[in-house]
């Protein structure tokens, strides 16, 4: 059974997938160009303190999600279950500030949390991300929400929503952490046991707890807003003002905050109405403490994340993946012995200029191999006969016609034209 099986909360993605993949990734990468982003690949692992610093203690991630084993040296590492700690830490290690400011860098890859799989939710998934390192500016977190908003009309996605919100800095918080003790202590009874652990520890934590049996409490919860300081009300504002200039609709959402500890100002969740409880497309923030809790200098940043699977899920339901016809070029047709030589070597030629070639490689009779190439939606057949081979030419079909013609083998480049003409 394991050996068919994969591990659960993980996907396979095959050919018929793979190529909606592959065209995400490409608007992925034309939209980060677009606004000046270049691309950032760190480890797949890393050491597990980066994670337990950078993600916080009492967050989910940290107690129960993450992929940590020893390695054979006994260190302990942790498959990256998000891309923000590893970006601070390769920005850090590769004094990638040291140039002129601000940086912009994005991932594209697997993160990994051990959750409990659903629809939308996987033990391995692919985010794309973006980070923007050295400066506070408000425009940058509005642009933190624009670009990901550009990548999802240009996939031809709607019905999303963003919801927003301020969750201060450390400045604003002590009041505030004051006031939900206060509010929940009377009410911790009825609640989970990682409410109850969090409590005194992190009752920001609170808010975004998921279990149903907590959320009736979290809804009676305090907002942050009368406690943030003049700075962050201030920063609040004028992100909003530039939402509004910009025509980007948003929902303020005052109870909104975000499973890691580092965000600071800002936070910001897209959800999609296509999606059952697994919604959120794409989330991010501000963090302007964490490049200094990793041990750099004070460095503002904001970034974003984007669940690609759940973008594609997304996509199919409201029927936006859409598979293009594709096929070989030509299809070498031979007899095999020396007709399959000249075949193999006519198929190396035509591959080298960069067609698409397919040939037999099951010994089949030419009645199989012309409907293997049927099959393909080859555009062309080219028939390599003992007959024609003798006389230094091979038989041209076009298969869309039916219209044969004979081609030179001494005129390789001429045939390569033939090729060409016919599959445009
Ligand atoms: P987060 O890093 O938790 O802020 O998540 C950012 C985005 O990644 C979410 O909005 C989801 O779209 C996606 N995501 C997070 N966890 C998972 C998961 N287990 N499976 C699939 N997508 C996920």
């Amino acid at each position: 059974m394991t050996l068919t099986t994969k591990p659960r909360g993980t996907n396979d993605i095959a050919p018929g997938e793979i190529e909606f993949w592959h065209e995400l990734e490409e608007r992925i990468r034309r939209v980060c160009s677009a606004y000046g982003f270049q691309e950032l690949r760190t480890p797949i692992f890393e050491h597990t303190e980066l994670f337990q610093r950078g993600i916080g203690e009492a967050t989910d991630i940290v107690e129960k999600e993450m992929y940590t084993f020893l390695d054979r040296g006994q260190r302990s590492l942790t498959l990256r279950p998000e891309g923000t700690a590893p970006a601070v830490r390769a920005f850090l290690e590769n004094n990638l500030g040291a140039g002129s400011l601000p940086v912009k860098l994005y991932y594209y890859g697997p993160m990994f949390r051990y959750e409990r799989p659903q629809a939308g939710r996987y033990r391995q998934f692919v985010q794309f991300g973006f980070e923007v390192f050295g400066s506070a500016d408000p425009l940058l977190d509005v642009e933190a929400i624009m670009l990901p908003l550009e990548l999802y009309k240009a996939c031809g996605l709607s019905g999303f929503e963003v919801e927003i919100n301020s969750i201060g800095c450390p400045e604003c918080r002590p009041n505030y952490r004051q006031e939900l003790i206060e509010y929940f202590e009377p009410r911790i009874d009825g609640m989970c046991s990682s409410c109850k652990s969090r409590l005194h520890r992190n009752p920001m934590r609170l808010l975004d707890c998921k279990v149903e049996a907590c959320q009736e409490v979290l809804a009676g919860a305090p907002p942050i807003a009368k406690h943030l300081c003049a700075d962050c009300s201030q920063h609040f504002s004028e992100v909003l003002s530039y939402l509004d200039a910009l025509g980007v609709e948003y929902k303020l959402n005052p109870r909104l905050v975000r499973g890691f500890d580092y965000y600071t100002k800002t936070v910001f969740e897209v959800t999609s109405k296509e999606l059952g409880s697994q919604n959120a497309i794409g989330a991010g923030g501000r963090y302007d403490g964490l490049v200094e809790e990793l041990g750099g200098k004070p460095t503002p940043a904001v970034g974003f994340a984007v669940g690609v699977d759940r973008l594609l899920l997304a996509l199919k339901v409201q029927g936006k993946l859409k598979s293009e016809e594709t096929g070989p070029q030509a299809y070498l047709v031979h007899f095999g012995g020396e007709t399959k030589r000249r075949a193999a070597w006519v198929a190396h030629y035509l591959r080298s200029h960069g067609f698409w070639v397919e040939l037999d490689y099951l010994n089949r009779s030419i009645k199989a191999q012309m409907k293997a190439a049927n099959r393909l939606n080859s555009r062309l057949v080219l028939i390599f006969g003992e007959e024609e081979l003798d006389r230094g030419r091979v038989i041209v079909r076009n298969m869309q016609d039916g219209h044969e013609q004979e081609a030179d083998l001494q005129e390789l480049e001429q045939l390569a034209k033939m090729v060409g003409e016919c599959a445009k």
